[in-house]
């Protein structure tokens, strides 16, 4: 199965009312949990690789097999750069065979955010790959509590939204409209006036950063104002920790019997989210519509970026 391009994917999402997962991905059990749990239930699926994390892996070799865990589905997978701080972040994601990126620069002025996107934006596109921009500031890191903040929210305004978006040519925008990175204690309030207010001006896929923690409505309400692509690793990283507590016997058979767990923790949890988010059975359709990645016009072409 090909890799297909993600603006498809999430152009698919967005017009049939439904969000894509874009799951963490920091291990191979993680990688091989999400995608069994998207073929289980035939949905398109993103796997996320956050820049925040490259220190606690090897992102060589964990980006390769998660190219070629996609290549191997049986569902339409995206690889996405979240979080990417810089042009050549981007750059290398794209040359590994990623599909989407994003540059967060979220937290600089806006003039600035907008400079940096659009020069990520040329770059990605002339490759065939997508391209997610932040705009206002959704605080906390991605596994961490949420109680440390040490950046207060910024708001997504709808009028600064339509101007970055025309003016990026971004493929999808993360807002900010009430949900943090991270765990947080009790549910949080979100802004749905905004969202809608944001999803008229922009008439793009919109994204969700900080999707653990939210409740079932929650989630239908931020799908039916617009949101196509839900980032979730945090409540997957807290259930794959809580299950070792939980079973303090599982280590007595060994530390593959541990992975083994840890994955169907895993699983269970991406196929939650993929039966409440409506991106289930949806594969099929994804692939006809959806443009393959290597389809040589779109492939990522590396004299492209040097
Ligand atoms: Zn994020």
């Amino acid at each position: 199965m090909p890799l297909v391009h993600m603006k498809d994917m999430l152009g698919h999402a967005y017009r049939h009312a439904y969000a894509v997962g874009a799951f963490g991905v920091v291990t191979l059990d993680f990688l091989e949990a999400i995608i069994k749990a998207a073929e289980n239930y035939r949905a398109p699926v993103i796997l996320n690789l956050a820049e925040s994390h490259f220190d606690y892996y090897d992102f060589d070799l964990l980006a390769p097999a998660a190219v070629a865990a996609a290549r191997r589905a049986r569902v339409p997978v995206a690889i996405h750069l979240d979080h990417g701080r810089s042009l050549e972040s981007a750059e290398r994601a794209i040359r590994c065979g990623f599909s989407g990126v994003m540059v967060d620069c979220s937290d600089q002025p806006f003039e600035d955010n907008l400079r940096l996107t659009r020069e990520v934006a040329t770059l990605a596109h002339a490759s065939g790959v997508a391209v997610e921009a932040e705009l206002g500031y959704v605080p906390g890191g991605e596994g961490e509590n949420a109680e440390n903040l040490s950046h207060e929210f910024e708001y997504t305004s709808h009028s600064e939204a339509r101007v970055f978006v025309a003016r990026t040519g971004v493929d999808c925008l993360a807002v900010s409209i009430g949900t943090v990175h991270g765990r947080m204690k009790g549910a949080p309030r979100l802004d749905y006036a905004r969202l809608a207010k944001i999803n008229e001006a922009v008439g793009i896929p919109l994204v969700i950063h900080g999707g653990s923690g939210l409740s079932d409505e929650q989630f239908r309400k931020l799908i039916a104002n617009g949101v196509a692509k839900i980032n979730y690793y945090t409540a997957l990283s807290d259930l794959a920790v809580q299950h070792i507590r939980d079973n303090p016997g599982i280590g007595d058979n060994g530390y593959m019997a541990l992975k083994r767990s840890i994955r169907e923790a895993v699983r269970a949890e991406v196929e939650r989210c993929i039966r409440l988010w409506g991106s289930g059975g949806r594969a099929a359709e994804v692939l006809e519509q959806c443009r393959p990645l290597n389809d040589g016009k779109a492939s990522p072409d590396i004299r492209a970026i040097g």
